[in-house]
């Protein structure tokens, strides 16, 4: 499954953080067969539409979509020049689909800022800098060949130009993600290059910043297209502590949230990654399975069991508010809210479907 990478400087939280990723007793018994690894931290989409379907057909239980996060070992300046941890840094990002970057914005004289200061936007130059000049020495290994290739093949010349026009971005100091408007980015695809995934910002604040919405648009812009979350990495750990709704209310109160900054992380790491869901619901279980945005019916289907893809035939599909305006399948049926779909049916986010297939 797709997975977005933790990354960020010493002392800014990502430890707080992810150990709170990792305590999630709730989706681990959904789960029980997922074999979570030391550095993997899963944490369930919060999705109300579920209840709202467990309730319309009497589900047993709940099953959210859940999104995986990995530790990744800390950066240290240099990282790029391949030294001891640099290495092993830049071999872990390679595998995760998603860069999440912790920024630490809390003030706390005890905790020492590896680089003297608050400033969101150097720690951001900071990581961008040793992922692009790891990209920039990828492309120099790269572009010698395409260039002897492209001189023999013309139809190789626009995947020359690109690249070139790549290393031209990053040479400026630019991430290709920042700059994907103006190139290819599939075309980038096959050189597994970093700063071509996408960014995710996490914000590790006090109650200062959590509560001052100009302060927090302020920081959005700075990582703008990119997603920008607010949190309290030491709050998040302790509200995995209560057991009580009302405590937990209180404690995110006291920090100006109306809800734990994790479900705004899982949000926006799905989001991140390009993914949405789709939803089934019966007696056992109402539950959320994941797909990638332009998935087909039969890769949806694939999603539940392999043998659903070949064996696909059709998929009954009713938009999720529809069923809830109509109040049952059987109304929605009768409205005629309810389309038989094939296998070109492109999936959107929140239907609710049941297939039908050969086995
Ligand atoms: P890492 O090096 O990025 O993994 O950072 P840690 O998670 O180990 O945190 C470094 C120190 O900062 C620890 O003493 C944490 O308790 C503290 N810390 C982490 N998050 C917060 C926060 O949101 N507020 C405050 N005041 N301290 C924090």
């Amino acid at each position: 499954s797709l997975t977005l990478g933790i990354v960020g400087l010493p002392n800014v939280g990502k430890s707080t953080l992810f150990n709170a990723l990792t305590r999630n007793e709730a989706l681990a018994a959904n789960y029980p067969f997922a074999t979570i690894e030391p550095n993997v931290g899963v944490v369930p989409l919060p999705d109300p539409r579920l209840d709202t379907l467990a309730e319309l057909f009497s589900s047993a239980k709940v099953v959210p979509a859940a999104v995986s996060f990995v530790d990744i070992a800390g950066i240290v300046k240099g990282a790029s020049e391949g030294a001891g941890l640099g290495n092993k840094f830049l071999a872990n990002i390679r595998e995760a689909n998603a860069i999440c970057q912790v920024i630490r914005v809390f003030d706390d004289p005890d905790v020492v800022h590896v680089d003297g200061e608050i400033d969101p936007l150097a720690d951001i130059e900071t990581i961008n800098t040793e992922l692009i000049l790891a990209d920039l020495q990828t492309l120099d290994k790269a572009l010698p060949r395409m260039e002897k290739e492209a001189r023999t093949k013309k139809e190789n010349r626009p995947a020359l130009e690109n690249a070139q026009l790549a290393k031209a971005v990053l040479d400026e100091g630019r991430t290709l993600f920042a700059a994907q408007a103006e190139l290819d980015i599939d075309a980038l695809r096959e050189l597994n290059l970093l700063t071509i995934k996408p960014f995710l910002y996490v914000f590790n604040a006090d109650e200062g910043v959590l509560t001052d919405e100009g302060k927090r648009a302020e920081l959005a812009k700075l990582v703008a297209p990119a997603d920008a979350v607010f949190l309290d990495a030491k709050v998040e750990a302790e509200l995995l502590e209560l057991d009580d709704e009302e405590s937990v209310r209180e404690l995110l109160e006291s920090v100006g949230q109306h809800e734990p900054g994790l479900h705004a992380l899982a949000r926006a790491g799905f989001h991140t990654l390009g993914l949405q869901t789709y939803l089934t619901a019966g007696p056992k279980e109402a539950r959320a399975w994941t797909v990638p945005k332009g998935a087909t019916a039969p890769q949806a289907a694939g999603v539940i069991h392999t043998d659903f893809e070949r064996g696909f035939i059709k998929a009954e599909v009713i938009s999720f508010d529809d069923l809830v305006a109509e109040g049952s399948m059987a109304a929605a049926r009768a409205a005629g809210k309810a389309r038989i779909e094939g296998k070109e049916y492109v999936m959107a986010d929140g239907d609710v479907v049941e297939f039908r297939f050969n086995v």
